[in-house]
C-alpha cells in the first residue's frame, strides 16, 4: 500500500481514502492483519493494522527500510500525444520499467491541449505499486520543450529520431547521473527540433527501422536501460 512521507510518523502510518478503501472493502482486513507500505521517497515499512474503518486504517510500524534511488537517474521527455489511453499507457509502462521523473511536453507537432493530470498521478501509484517499487515517479507538465529541456542541463541527452543511419548500442553505458531520454509526439520532432537538440549535444538514437507509435517508443528505448 501507498502513504506519503506525511503520513507516516513515529512509528504509525496512516492510509486514507482509495488506500483505506481497498484495504477494508476489497481485502477485508481486520485489526492485527499484517500490511507492506512504501511511501514513493524510498521508504518501506511493515506492521500490523491497529484501527481500521472504510475510510482510515492505522498501522503500527514494526520494521522500516530505506531503498536508494536508481542509478542513473532515468528521465523520460515525451512530447503529449492525442490519444489519452495511449498517454496513460506511455506512463504506466515507463513506471513500471523503473523510470525515475518523467516530464511531458508540448513540442512544434502536439495537437493535444489538456491533460488530465490526477489521472496520471494515480496511474504512477498504482504501477508503483503494482511493480513493487518504492520510489514514485514525478510527473511534470512543461510549456515547451526548451522549458523541459532548461531543467535537465546537466544531463545526458538522447533522442529517439527515426532517422538515424547507423547505430551503435554503446549509448547505454553511461557515466552521467542523470540520463534524458526524449520521444517526439505522434508526428515527431521537427527538423529544427531534432536541430536544436544536436546542437545542445544530444545523441540521437535508433529503435529499429519500423517506425513506432510513442508509446512503443517509450518502452523501448527504456527497456533497454532497463532490462538488463
Ligand atoms: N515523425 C514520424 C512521422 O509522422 O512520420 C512519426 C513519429 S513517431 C510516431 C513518434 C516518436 O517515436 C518519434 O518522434 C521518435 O521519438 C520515436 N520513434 C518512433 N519510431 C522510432 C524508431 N524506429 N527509432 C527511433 N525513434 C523512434
Amino acid at each position: 500500500y501507498y502513504a506519503p512521507p506525511s503520513q507516516i510518523n513515529n512509528g504509525f502510518a496512516e492510509l486514507l481514502d482509495q488506500e483505506a478503501k481497498h484495504i477494508s472493502k476489497v481485502m477485508r482486513a481486520r485489526e492485527g492483519d499484517r500490511l507492506t507500505i512504501v511511501d514513493g521517497q524510498g521508504g518501506r515499512y511493515q506492521g500490523s493494522i491497529l484501527m481500521i474503518t472504510n475510510d482510515a486504517v492505522q498501522v503500527k510500524i514494526d520494521k522500516s527500510e530505506n531503498v536508494p534511488p536508481s542509478d542513473p537517474r532515468l528521465v523520460l521527455g515525451m512530447g503529449i500525444i492525442k490519444k489519452r489511453d495511449r498517454l496513460e499507457f506511455a506512463v504506466e509502462k515507463a513506471i513500471e520499467l523503473g523510470v525515475s521523473e518523467i516530464g511531458l511536453f508540448r513540442s512544434e507537432r502536439t495537437i493535444k491541449k489538456n491533460v488530465r493530470m490526477d489521472r496520471l498521478e494515480s496511474i504512477a501509484v498504482s504501477a508503483m505499486k503494482q511493480s513493487l517499487q518504492v520510489w514514485l515517479p514525478t510527473i511534470t507538465m512543461y510549456h515547451t520543450l526548451d522549458d523541459f529541456l532548461a531543467s535537465y542541463t546537466q544531463a545526458e541527452w538522447l533522442v529517439a529520431h527515426e532517422k538515424v543511419e547507423k547505430q551503435d548500442h554503446s549509448f547505454t553505458d553511461t557515466d552521467s547521473d542523470t540520463v534524458l531520454l526524449l520521444v517526439g509526439p505522434e508526428g515527431g520532432f521537427s527538423p529544427s527540433e531534432i536541430d536544436k537538440l544536436t546542437d545542445g549535444g544530444a545523441t540521437t538514437v535508433s529503435l529499429g527501422e519500423n517506425r513506432l507509435r510513442t508509446e512503443t517508443a517509450v518502452t523501448a528505448f527504456l527497456s533497454q536501460f532497463l532490462i538488463q
